[in-house]
């Protein structure tokens, strides 16, 4: 996780359009051998009741690159969650994201320690918190669809716009107190 302010838990390491856009060979390269991926708005739409041809050949070209592949998701979809148990892919559903126990409970299935995981995900305060409270390695991609979210995800992004605003309040008083520390120099 990037730890510049105290507000860091909170942002990911990188951020990508979708997960498509996602490099990752470089994740590779940085020693990461599993990828955790978020459903709702990061790999499905909401409501969608199955994954998209695309994603699955994404999750098989990541597998023959020597990446593991895993879902994350606080989703109680079933009609979904049906879909993905006949994937080859582990899975958990209702994971109480940002909640560690759902992130240990996968990377344990998965066979890999945190720091070897990358999350990838649409949310800040459920995808990015929840794996920056473990030291993973995070993702932030754009939601697929922002109009079609879950009234409780609504919530959330009143948050993240609160957090961004307060990262910029905190960049600026960082900045006027750099500003003064100079000042005292001189
Ligand atoms: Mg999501």
């Amino acid at each position: 996780m990037t730890g510049s302010s105290f507000l860091g838990i909170f942002f990911p390491d990188e951020r990508a359009t979708t997960v498509e856009d996602v490099d990752y060979q470089k994740l590779i390269d940085s020693g990461i051998k599993a990828v955790i991926f978020d459903l709702d708005n990061t790999i499905a739409r909401w409501g969608d009741e199955r994954l998209a041809e695309e994603i699955i050949d994404l999750f098989e070209r990541l597998t023959s690159m020597g990446l593991k592949v895993g879902i994350l998701s606080n989703s109680r979809n079933e009609v979904i969650e049906d879909f993905v148990i006949d994937l080859p892919f582990p899975h958990l559903f209702n994971a109480n994201k940002p909640s560690r126990k759902g992130f240990r409970s996968i990377l344990e299935e998965l066979d890999v320690s945190p720091q070897e995981a990358a999350m990838i995900g649409d949310q800040l305060l459920t995808d990015v918190l929840g794996a920056n409270r473990l030291n993973m390695f995070t993702v932030r991609v754009e939601p697929i669809d922002p109009e079609m979210e879950y009234r409780f995800t609504k919530l959330n992004r009143i948050g993240e716009k609160t957090l961004l605003f307060l990262r910029e309040v905190y960049r600026f008083l960082r900045r006027i107190k750099e500003a003064a520390c100079w000042n005292n120099n001189l």
